[in-house]
């Protein structure tokens, strides 16, 4: 019964990806190889929005499959979850030709459809992977002051009032004292939740 109840939930989020795909009129669809939905559980408490798929992602059609994706795998698992433990989905949906940032338009083109998405989910937290992201929801935020903190803001449409800040995984890659306080603010993420449980 509970799997088929999942299982529901599962094709009822494709088939609201794959609608909101068919609408979408961003100028990104027509150089992209294919839509990167979200990916991860739909009943998930913690969802993570990055800021756009990359080239491995273009390719896979799946976020965060790349470099900053393994990275990112290695700081769940530090905090014991797995990629099926939590959702993962992106402020745009379609490759920035040659990786550039996302346009403000480009993004305000998927923001209904990223707003459809977090109403479906209704995690308890959302995190902000990199100050693309963040700047959505906080413009005036600067990542530098709050990184690590747990961000509390009523926003109409959206599913909680908890955000939380975090360098985004590909600038800390290679960075080795960025990748150390990113490191250290994921590892809070436990205690957050809990806090607002
Ligand atoms: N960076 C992002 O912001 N999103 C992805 O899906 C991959 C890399």
């Amino acid at each position: 019964m509970c799997i088929l109840v999942f299982m529901n939930r599962i094709e009822e989020l494709r088939a609201l990806h794959e609608r909101n795909h068919k609408l979408c009129t961003c100028e990104l669809k027509k150089t992209a190889t294919q839509p990167v939905f979200g990916d991860g559980n739909p009943d998930a408490d913690i969802v993570f929005i990055g800021e756009a798929p990359g080239k491995n992602e273009d390719l896979q059609g799946i976020p965060f499959v790349g470099a900053a994706g393994k990275f990112l795998a290695e700081m769940l698992a530090a905090i014991k979850l797995k990629r099926g433990d939590i959702y993962i989905t992106n402020t745009v949906k379609y490759r920035p030709p040659d990786n550039r940032d996302p346009q403000p338009n480009e993004a305000e083109e998927c923001f209904g459809w990223l707003t459809e998405e977090l109403a479906f989910i209704q995690p308890k937290l959302i995190v902000f992977l990199g100050r693309h992201a963040m700047h959505r929801y906080f413009p005036e935020a600067k990542i530098s002051e709050v990184h690590g903190k747990l961000l509390k803001r009523n926003i109409t449409g959206m599913p909680t009032e908890y955000f939380y800040a975090l360098y985004h995984p590909a600038a800390a890659l290679y960075n080795g004292s960025m990748r150390e306080v990113l490191m250290d603010d994921f590892k809070k993420i436990p205690a957050i939740l809990k806090k607002i449980n």
